[in-house]
């Protein structure tokens, strides 16, 4: 099955483009879905989970119709938004076990079996009795995952899944990511080029709306090769180069800035071919796509 976007658009009442023509063909597998802040991700994921409404284009998974057809998506989608919204007073299970009832299994055994495999699926099990509301951003997030999986759902959304997490509970989140069916579309919508480095076997880059690259990763890192340029330059040199337009990234190491550039030759002195990494990748077709556009 897939997931199939076609000429997706939206505009908000304030004018503000948040996706412009977006068209996106989304295999089964772990998908990210990589932009900077306010690139029109958490648009896209609203109204692939029937949350908002698109102006134009259609979406289509297998033969479902997803902007139409809502009840019908509803009964195979898992979505972990961006905030879980958690009520203080109830526990784990509490929780789990409302969602379940909500989500249609309506029998009383079989949601005790599903709410405590769950539970253990996401290693809870021990914390089922204590409140949401207490929990760590990483135990929240793996509630989020066992809620999003209740009904074997077919399509799961998971937005800004790892902000806020600490390095041990993001490994833990991206462990259950990883266990999760090969049969099932995964979107995983974030603004952190790792979570797509070592999750997802395809990916987007959108920005301000638009569609910048669709693909494998390998196949981003291959078309950069031999365009990325690294210097170690002086601290007050720095911002020269920032204004020159040119630069992708700087990072510090050992406190000495060191830059990449792009292009297709040498940008000058001092400059030595590197192997892009995924961040030149997304910074590189950030880059190009924030420059003016050329007058010919
Ligand atoms: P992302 O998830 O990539 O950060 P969003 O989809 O949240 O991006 O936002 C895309 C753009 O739309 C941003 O410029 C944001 O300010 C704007 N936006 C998002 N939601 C609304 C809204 N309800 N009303 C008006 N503008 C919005």
């Amino acid at each position: 099955m897939e997931l199939v976007i076609n000429g997706l658009s939206k505009t908000y009442g304030n004018g503000v483009k948040a996706l412009d023509n977006v068209s996106l063909t989304i295999p089964t597998g772990m998908f990210g879905l990589l932009g900077p802040n306010g690139a029109g991700k958490s648009t896209l994921m609203r109204i692939l989970a029937t949350l908002q409404e698109a102006d134009a284009g259609t979406a289509k998974l297998g033969d479902l119709d997803v902007l139409n057809e809502k009840d019908a998506v509803r009964r195979v989608l898992g979505y972990l938004p961006q905030e879980f919204g958690v009520y203080p007073r109830v526990s784990a299970y509490e929780m789990l076990d409302h969602i379940a009832l909500l989500k249609g299994v309506t029998n009383k055994g079989e949601r005790k079996t599903l709410v405590e495999a769950l539970l253990h699926r996401v290693n809870l099990w021990e914390q089922r009795k204590r409140r949401l509301s207490g929990f760590s951003g990483g135990m929240k997030q793996r509630f989020g995952i066992a809620q999003s999986l209740i009904g074997e759902p077919k399509l799961i959304i998971v937005d800004e899944p790892t902000a806020g997490l600490d390095p041990g509970e993001r490994n833990r989140f991206y462990n259950l990511l990883t266990e999760i069916g090969e049969n099932v579309v995964v979107i995983l919508s974030t603004h952190i080029v790792q979570d797509v480095q070592e999750l997802c076997g395809n990916m987007a880059i959108i920005n301000k709306g638009k569609l910048l690259y669709a693909g494998p990763p390998d196949a981003a890192l291959r078309e950069m090769r031999g365009k990325v340029w690294e210097k170690s330059i002086a601290k007050s040199e720095l911002e020269g180069y920032a204004t020159s337009g040119k630069l992708i990234s700087n990072k510090l190491v050992a406190g000495k800035p060191i830059i990449h550039v792009m292009g297709d030759n040498a940008p000058g002195e001092g400059f030595v071919p590197t192997e892009p990494s995924l961040e030149d990748v997304f910074f590189g077709y950030i880059h190009s796509s924030n420059q003016p556009q050329a007058h010919v």
